[in-house]
């Protein structure tokens, strides 16, 4: 069987879009974080028909799909399992559609283009595609995943940005949701069901995106703040103030902050020997007016100048404007920099952005009480609500090995987060294998029972995905 279908998928989609030795499958059997199998196959369509073409003779033999973009999905969600008996449908190849429509504002896409060949051709239309992170995912996968990113407090999620949907079922159906227009309330809006959903219900092959134009001008400036709540009144006061052209406020506690310093020397440290302050808030202000008209730096440093005078400026202890690309610098050398502290234990947790706060406090309390060699270096995506809460040791410190800790540290923070402050146990990286267990421990059984219901109705021999939302 598995030998028929290597056959038939060569003669219909041409020998190099099928790959099958094995040094070759490598590097689609690992994810980026979480994640590692063996494949069958690897199938390389270039079309949306090729890719019907692909699910149809898969779904003909019996044989598991999974859908892979870019491989940079942190959750596992995009490598086959461990039975060698999966295809990978990867999209890689689907990237040749990319019709830009300046009026309309939107773009048409195949699945497979990546967000910086998007960006790259929006640009001398003054638009870009304002989901902004530090990966290059491709469009199929950040609309399987929602992607959120960096500036979703101005712009939103990839959901909010997604008109049309072009989808092939498991069968090699296809779905053609391609609508452009911004106003369409005419029952069911189908590619809702594969926003987020992590491909368990079809591949995406093209879609319709609405773009925004480049900002002219950006200003930065970084905040110390004495606590999280300091750091929730200033980003109370700076919406307050400057809602029409903040665009990002990402918060880094000091035990992430530090490891930053002590591994970049290029990388420079605003508080030099001070110790830095419990928070500090990363500010992005942004506008397409040119500087003549407003002046954005100047905005910035006499709002926060003027904050400072308010009851919001009593925990603010530092501010210190500076060049975008530095701040930034920043706070993209996080995750990498605890990466060589020690052993991490990364989530990635929402909780309402009023909690904020007092979340990241009852972990750290539960953790000095309970697991007191951890530490607790949280940084996140404040502004909507997100923290990449990263726990870090030295295994050499701990009392348990990894494996017995991990699953008991996985459990204590997730049941805090979703059971005691109404959270989610994944705000923006999706579902799949790696968090298949807290799916189904925290999925009320009403939400299960309809999406297996349509998992039923759209890919009854269940084929596709390895995440199941049954
Ligand atoms: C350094 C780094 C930073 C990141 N920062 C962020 C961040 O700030 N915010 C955020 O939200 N995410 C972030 N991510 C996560 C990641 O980039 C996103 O999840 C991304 O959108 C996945 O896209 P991809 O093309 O790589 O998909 P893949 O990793 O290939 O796949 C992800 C999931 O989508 C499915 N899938 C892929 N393509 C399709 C398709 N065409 N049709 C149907 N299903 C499909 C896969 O089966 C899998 O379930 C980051 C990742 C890295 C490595």
């Amino acid at each position: 069987m598995s030998e028929s279908v290597v056959q038939d998928l060569r003669s219909l989609l041409g020998e190099d879009a099928v790959l099958t030795e094995p040094e070759d499958l490598v590097r689609y059997e690992e994810g980026w974080r979480y994640g590692k199998g063996k494949a069958l196959l690897v199938a390389r369509p270039g079309t949306t028909t090729q890719v019907a073409t692909t699910l149809a003779t898969c779904a003909a033999a019996g044989v598991r799909v999974i859908p892979q973009g870019a491989n940079t999905g942190l959750v596992g969600a995009s490598t086959p399992d461990g039975t060698g008996r999966m295809v990978v449908l990867s999209l890689e190849r689907l990237n040749r559609r990319l019709e830009i429509d300046p009026v309309n504002r939107t773009v048409k896409v195949d699945g497979g283009v990546l967000l910086s060949a998007l960006n790259e051709a929006l640009l001398p239309h003054g638009l870009m595609f304002p989901i902004d992170l530090g990966a290059d995912p491709s469009m199929g996968g950040m609309i399987a995943t929602n992607t959120g990113g960096t500036r979703l407090l101005k712009y939103g999620d990839v959901r909010h940005n997604l008109l049309g949907i072009e989808v092939v079922l498991a069968d090699g159906t296809v779905i053609d949701g391609l609508n452009q227009l911004r106003k369409n309330n005419t029952g069911l809006d189908v590619k809702q069901l594969f926003v987020g959903t992590s491909g368990v219900f079809g591949v995406i092959t093209g879609a319709i995106l609405q773009v925004v134009p480049v900002p002219g001008q950006q200003a930065t400036a970084l905040v110390g703040c004495a606590s999280g709540e300091s750091a929730l009144l200033l980003l109370r006061a700076l919406e307050r103030d400057l809602a029409d052209v903040f665009t990002a406020f990402e918060v880094i506690s000091a035990e992430a902050l530090a490891p930053v310093f002590s591994h970049h020397s290029s990388v420079r440290n605003p508080y030099g020997a001070a110790r830095p302050p419990a928070y500090t808030a990363l500010v992005e202000l942004a506008s397409t007016l040119p500087q003549a008209a407003l002046d954005l730096p100047g905005l910035l440093e006499e709002r926060l100048g003027a904050i400072l005078e308010t009851e919001a400026g009593e925990g603010i202890t530092d501010v210190f404007m500076g060049r975008a690309e530095d701040l930034w610098a920043i706070r993209h050398h996080v995750s990498e920099s605890l990466r060589q502290e020690g052993r991490v234990l990364a989530f990635d947790i929402s909780v309402p952005r009023s909690r904020m706060a007092e979340f990241t406090q009852a972990a750290r309390t539960l953790l000095q009480a309970e697991y007191p060699f951890v530490r607790c270096c949280d940084f996140g995506h404040w502004g909507d609500g997100g923290t990449h809460l990263n726990l870090v040791w030295n295994e050499a410190d701990a009392l348990r090995p990894a494996a017995e800790l991990v699953p008991e540290l996985q459990a204590r923070i997730y049941d805090l987060a979703v059971k005691a402050f109404e959270g989610s146990y994944s705000a923006e990286h999706g579902v799949g294998p790696h968090n298949q267990k807290f799916y189904e421990a925290y999925t009320p059984a009403a939400i299960r029972a309809i999406s297996g219901a349509v998992k039923q109705h759209l890919d009854p021999k269940a084929l596709l995905a390895t995440t199941r939302l049954d």
